[in-house]
């Protein structure tokens, strides 16, 4: 069957002006509406006549049209004819597509809608999730936490019960789309898929819609929540509170709430994974002779026996006096450097003990060695 000229089917003159192509067209499509005209060839003009409009509306495909006619507008989609883009048409003429005239299936008689919902149940799309963040100390690395957070967000609405719509009214099934939140069709010339512009993919609309949300569904709130922070916990680590982030719109399933871990910086102890460093201060004499030093940890303070003849520097191990590990296992080791300090104001005692050292050192160097 030979394809009539969009010129012809829409009735305008080939140097018709847009406003006089979307005029044409919507006298056609109301005419043709298969909800109005039930003549056996209505449905089949008011396709060829959205065809015939969606080409002549759209400056390049009308150029490629008037240049090459139906050929020009056919191949790329591998037959068929051209693209529609039924979200566009059904916002210029919403009156026409997305009101209240139309009954429920009536897309899926015409242009064979089908396919799934994109969203869950109800067509209710799911809220956003939600990012917090935390500081905790390496106390609480080593202990655990609790931690209360404030957030703002979202949440059901007690009022309608997160339908939108107010008490005793309910939301119906999207006309447009017969629920289904989506447009689509199979085979033709309209080789489209889209989200329904006139419930946004919902499936539902509203004709009363709630007060305190405003149809959203969703109210603002201020919300404590607490935290719990395992022990050996890393800086910057993430913890999912699952359904804790915005509730999705009129009954969507809520998103989560992703809580940043940040382990402050410690004056006291260097962290690296489970172990920790810390340096600690001997004399000169202490060094020499060795002594029983007190070192703290994160939980005290333990004994530390530094031998005679401890270099500035050295490393000690204090076993087991780390941070533990995320997911159980030993605790990590506390490492010791210590290092020779050398006092700036010396008593005369001290500058004398000193000064003595200095002598037997330079006698020492005065004699050959051994
Ligand atoms: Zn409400
Ligand atoms: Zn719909």
């Amino acid at each position: 069957m030979a394809k009539r000229d969009y010129y012809e089917i829409l009735g305008v003159p080939r140097d018709a002006d847009p406003e006089a192509i979307k005029k044409a067209y919507r006298k056609l499509a109301l005419k043709y509406h298969p909800d109005r005209n039930k003549e056996t060839d209505a449905a089949e003009r008011f396709k060829e006549a959205t065809e015939a409009y969606s080409v002549l509306s759209d400056p390049e495909k009308r150029k490629v049209y008037d240049q090459f006619g139906h050929a020009g507008l056919e191949g790329a989609a591998g037959g068929g004819g051209p693209q529609i883009n039924l979200e566009d048409l059904f916002s210029q003429f919403s009156d026409i597509f997305g009101g209240a005239r139309m009954g429920g299936g009536i897309w899926e008689t015409l242009f064979g809608f089908g396919g799934g919902r994109r969203h869950g149940r109800n067509g209710a799309r799911p809220g956003r999730s939600l990012r917090a963040s935390l500081e905790i100390g390496l106390e609480d690395v080593l202990h655990g936490a609790r931690r209360s957070l404030v957030v703002k967000r979202r949440e059901r609405c007690e009022e309608c019960g997160s339908s939108g719509a107010a008490p005793g009214s309910s939301p119906q099934a999207c006309p447009t789309c017969g629920g289904r939140g989506q447009v689509h069709q199979q085979q033709g010339f309209f080789a489209v898929r889209s989200t329904c512009p006139h419930c946004h993919g919902e499936g539902t609309i509203l004709r009363n819609p709630c007060r305190a949300c405003g149809g959203d569904g969703r109210v603002a709130r201020k919300r404590e929540l607490e935290v719990h922070i395992p022990p050996g916990i890393e800086d910057g680590a993430q913890i999912r509170l699952a359904g804790e982030g915005e509730a999705g719109p009129r009954g969507g399933p809520p998103g989560d709430l992703y809580v940043e871990v940040r382990v402050r910086e410690d004056e006291r102890f260097h962290r690296d994974g489970q172990d920790l460093y810390l340096e600690v201060p001997i004399s000169y004499a202490q060094a020499v002779l060795g002594d029983k030093i007190r070192v703290r940890t994160l939980e005290g303070e333990v004994r530390m026996t530094v031998p005679p003849g401890t270099p500035t520097g050295k490393l000690f191990r204090l076993r087991g006096q780390g941070l533990p590990a995320l997911h159980g296992g030993p605790r990590g080791d506390l490492y010791v450097r210590v290092y020779v300090e050398v006092p700036r104001r010396p008593s005369r005692e001290e500058k004398a003990l000193v000064r003595q050292l200095l002598e037997l050192e330079k006698q020492r160097r005065s004699q050959p060695a051994d």
